[in-house]
């Protein structure tokens, strides 16, 4: 059975002492974790070394919403996975929609950043997702197909059992408007089959493949009921502790 990963990328919301707070809430609301289940807390950068010494001996993992593709560097404003690394991340989210839209984010960068965190030990949750435009257009399969192959391109068949996929509809994301479960299930089976392809089926079905987009406590159990649905990357519905933990309460097996 894959693990469910349930994933709160908090955005550009919380400062250190609502992070403080939220964090409390959290540990408190979800001592443990349910067997299958993992759950990231993705805060900005400013409050992962807080969050990463309050996490510490709770079921939650810490992880970032970005990070360079370089090591080190004359980069003004960028974070590497290394700095990651030591506030605590174990995971970071990348090639967000946000990311690709307003910071010009393509694939082949999000790649060349995937590589880089996969090498430093990080685990990337690489985003994927077509817009409305283009899944009115008819063409979702082939810009999935296009994103995937971009994103996952000399990722080595031993490093793409830590990596994480986020299938997340663009028209979905901060609208309210979620994809229906057949909706996502039909996305989720298409990146497994090409997951298979490049690789073999056997590392196919070891992949967890997260929804995000609109995921709420009474929506979650229906579309986390699908086959191949392994988790949910969550925005609005994770600043709050009582439904964020409602979302995870609705992965259990
Ligand atoms: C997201 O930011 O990845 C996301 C899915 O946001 P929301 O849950 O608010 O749609």
């Amino acid at each position: 059975m894959r693990t469910m990963i349930i994933a709160g990328n908090w955005k550009m919301y919380k400062d250190l002492h609502e992070t403080k707070e939220l964090v409390t809430a959290l540990k408190a609301a979800m001592p443990s974790l349910p067997g299958n289940v993992q759950s990231v807390l993705c805060p900005p950068y400013t409050s992962l070394a807080l969050a990463g010494e309050m996490l510490k001996g709770s079921p939650f993992l810490l992880g970032a919403q970005n990070m360079s593709q370089h090591d080190e560097g004359a980069y003004t404003g960028e974070v590497s996975a290394k700095m990651l690394k030591a506030t605590g991340c174990t995971f970071v989210i990348l090639g967000h929609s946000e990311r690709r839209q307003y910071f010009g984010e393509t694939n082949e960068l999000v790649n060349a950043k995937a590589r880089k965190a996969l090498a430093a030990g990080l685990r990337p949750i690489i985003c994927v997702g077509e817009t409305l435009a283009e899944r009115e257009a008819g063409v979702m399969a082939q810009i999935i197909t296009t994103q995937i192959k971009g994103v996952l391109a000399g990722i080595s068949p031993h490093e793409m059992p830590n990596c994480v996929i986020a299938y997340e509809p663009v028209w979905a994301i901060g609208t309210g408007r979620t994809a229906t479960p057949q909706q996502a299930q039909e996305v989720h089976q298409l990146i497994r089959k090409l997951i298979a392809q490049q690789y073999d089926w056997a590392l196919a079905e070891r992949i967890t493949i997260q929804y995000g987009g609109s995921v709420k406590p009474d929506n979650a159990a229906e579309i986390l009921a699908q086959n191949d649905v392994d988790g949910a990357l969550v925005g609005g519905a994770c600043l709050k502790a009582d439904s964020f933990s409602a979302i995870i309460k609705a992965a259990q097996a």
